[in-house]
């Protein structure tokens, strides 16, 4: 494992999220297998059918609108990166 974490346009997600505001991660899962094959940028495994996921925001990225409004402490759409729930949160998830 060389501990690259090659991250492609097709794993860049979005949620919501405003600057100075607690983030709250939602829990996604189990994974089904028509998802996209990821690797969870917490531990560098894959993203496995069945996990439980969440989606960790970075940031306006280069939207022009979501700086102004991230700027303004508004809401906007933050590019985000899906990981483990477990690896961004240190939450199990019972079943
Ligand atoms: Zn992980």
């Amino acid at each position: 494992m060389t501990g690259l974490v090659y991250v492609l346009p097709e794993h860049i997600a979005y949620t919501r999220a405003k600057a100075g505001e607690p983030f709250e991660y939602r829990l996604f899962g189990p994974r089904g297998d028509d998802m996209p094959e990821k690797t969870c940028p917490g531990c560098l495994l894959p993203l496995a059918v069945g996990d439980y996921t969440t989606l960790i925001p970075i940031g306006p990225g280069d939207d022009e609108e979501a700086r102004e409004r991230c700027r303004e402490g508004r809401w906007y759409n933050a590019v985000s990166i899906e990981a483990h729930f477990g690896c961004a949160t240190g939450m199990e998830i019972q079943e």
